[in-house]
Order: C-alpha cells, then structure tokens, then sequence
C-alpha cells in the first residue's frame, strides 16, 4: 500500500491519488530492475535511493529522484518505509548539456593540438635533413596559428568561469568606436575573404570597457564569417540612439530560423547540434550577452531566412 501527497502524485503526471501498482507502472521498463533493486538493498540497508525515469500518462519521460528510511518494527521486521521523490528532470538535462558539452570542447581542443603536433613532427625532421629550409616558417606560422586558435578556446572558457562566479569586472574608458572597430577587425581584412563596411557615426565616443566591447565586435563579426561563407559583405553601422550608442554587425548569409533565435544567448547553445558543418563551443553570444549586460546595455539580433542576420548591441552613453 502507498501513501502519497499532491505533489508525488504530481511528480508522475496524476491529478489525484491511484493504486501503487499505476506508479510501479509508470517506471521506464529499463529502470525496473534498478528500482527492484534499490527496493531489495533498502530491506537490508535500511535506506532507500534512486533515480530513474517515469513515463507520464500522456507519453512525456521525466526524471524522479527517490529517498527514504526503513522503518522496523519489534522483531526488526521491515514494516514501512517514509521517503521523498523529487523531479529531477531539469537537474538531468542540465548534466546532460554539460556531458555533452564537455565532448563538444574536448573535440574542439583537439583539432589545433593535432595539427600542433603534426607541425612540429615535420619541423623535427626538416631541421635534421634540411636546416636552411625555406619550409621551415611555413609549419611555425602553422603551429602558431593552431596555438592562437587553442588560446581562445581556453580564453572563452575562463571567461564562462568568471561570469559564473561574478568576477567579469569592467575597466571602463573613453575611446572612439570606430577605431576601436576597425583595429579589432584587421584579421577578418587579412584573410580576405570578406569586406567589411563602417558606416553610421563614426565620431560617436563610448565609455566601456574597451576590450571587452572589442570581444563583442569581435564575435559577431567572426560569426559573420563563420555563418556567411558565401556572401562577401559585413556591414558594421555605429548610431546614436537617445543617451545609448549602438553598435550592429550585419551579414548576409543564411539567417537564423526564428525559433532558434530566443535560445541564441544561452550558454552551450548551437543551432547546429551536429558540430559537422560549423566549429564552436557555443559560448561567444553567451559571454557577449553578459558584457553588455554588465555594461548596462541590451543586445538582440533581427534574422531572416536566406537574406541574413544583423546583431546588434546597445550600451549608455555615460
Ligand atoms: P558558436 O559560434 O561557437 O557556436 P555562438 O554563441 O557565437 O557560438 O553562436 C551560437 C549559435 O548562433 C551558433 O552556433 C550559430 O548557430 C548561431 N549564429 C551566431 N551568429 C550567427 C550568424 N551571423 N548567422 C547565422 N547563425 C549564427
């Protein structure tokens, strides 16, 4: 016999109490064994625990934490036991996000070490058999880049470490956003195979942190490049809006489909899951939401399907 509050029955999905054997029911018939058996250890224990998953009666799967004490009578006969159930289903998910997103970083982290390590094998056997080789400065700048690559990778996660723990600290000064704009962008100019615009208020003067803004510009416009390989044109527009600057990266690739776009700022979100086509953690508009947060600002981003996407942020002016 089983005794239940509101909310257990709640927990599986029921609006009033029902026999035991609807609840032993509802147990995903992979977990059985594992409950009957945390049943049968409790016998000898005197404590119960596990977690499983249950189906509810319109098909959704949950995920239940259960607890409890062995109560014994006088001839230490198990007579009752008194427990709590949780759901767990949101704290699974988020351990699932996690496991998941440790195998996306890992993955991430390992395709620069490879070619690192394949930079210096050569770089070993080249300075035995031909020291003068004009070869030489090609795998260093090949080896350096790959490092440059791992050193942001890393970078983005101390950066989710210190938001995290409430230490992101801004150093704010006055500095013109134009040229903070066009010095942080030379590297997209170098590879070449985007133009980029400035267009707008090119006189306007912010006062942030300046390289944490930087960091900003920098994401969405390397996520320009990164999502809109096939058009060649980043506009970059500075305006004044009442006592807020703005600053919006425009590109004019494949857009984002409008219901990926409320979760675009979440950390470890992608909307490509797969990883196949696009590298990344996930995390730039994350970090970026909260720089400007930090700043006082908003940031948003408008989309279209097939004509582009545009980000933009705003931070007050004083
Ligand atoms: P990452 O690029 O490492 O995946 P971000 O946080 O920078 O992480 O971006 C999150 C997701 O938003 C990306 O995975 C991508 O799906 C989408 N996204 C970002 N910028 C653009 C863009 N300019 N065009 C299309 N999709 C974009």
């Amino acid at each position: 016999e089983i005794l239940t509050s509101e909310r257990f029955n709640a927990i599986f999905g029921f609006a009033r109490d029902v026999p035991r054997d609807l609840f032993v029911k509802a147990l995903h018939p992979d977990d059985f064994e594992l409950r009957n058996n945390a049943h049968k250890t409790a016998l000898t224990s005197g404590k119960l625990f596990y977690e499983a998953r249950i189906i509810w009666p319109d098909g959704t799967l949950r995920w239940i934490r259960a607890q409890g004490k062995v109560y014994y009578g006088s001839i230490n006969k198990p007579l009752r036991i008194l427990g709590t159930l949780l759901d767990i289903t949101e704290f699974k998910h988020l351990q699932q996000q996690k496991d998941d997103f440790i195998s996306v970083a890992s993955h991430e982290l390992k395709t620069p070490m490879t070619s690192i390590k394949a930079s210096m094998q050569l770089l070993d056997r080249l300075i035995k058999v031909d020291p003068s080789s004009d070869k030489i400065p090609q795998f260093i700048n090949r080896g350096n880049s790959s490092l440059n690559k791992m050193q942001q990778l890393v970078d983005s996660l101390l950066n989710v470490s210190k938001i995290t723990a409430g230490q992101l600290t801004l150093y704010k000064t006055r500095f013109l956003a134009a040229q903070m704009i066009n010095e942080c962008c030379d590297h997209v100019r170098l590879t070449g195979t985007h133009e980029l615009e400035l267009t707008g208020d090119t006189e306007l003067e912010l006062y942030a942190d300046r390289q944490r803004i930087d960091q900003v510009v920098v994401n969405f416009v390397n996520n320009a490049v990164k999502y809109a390989p096939d058009s060649n044109r980043i506009v970059i527009n500075i305006s004044k809006q009442g006592d807020m600057a703005q600053v919006s990266v425009q590109d004019f690739g494949k857009g984002i489909p409008a219901e990926n776009i409320p979760h675009l700022f979440e950390r470890y979100y992608r909307v490509d899951t797969s990883g196949i086509q696009y590298s990344g953690l996930g995390l730039g508009l994350y970090i970026s939401s909260e720089i400007i947060e930090r700043h006082g600002g908003e940031m948003g981003v408008e989309s279209e399907i097939g004509k582009g996407s545009t980000f933009w942020f705003t931070i007050p002016l004083n």
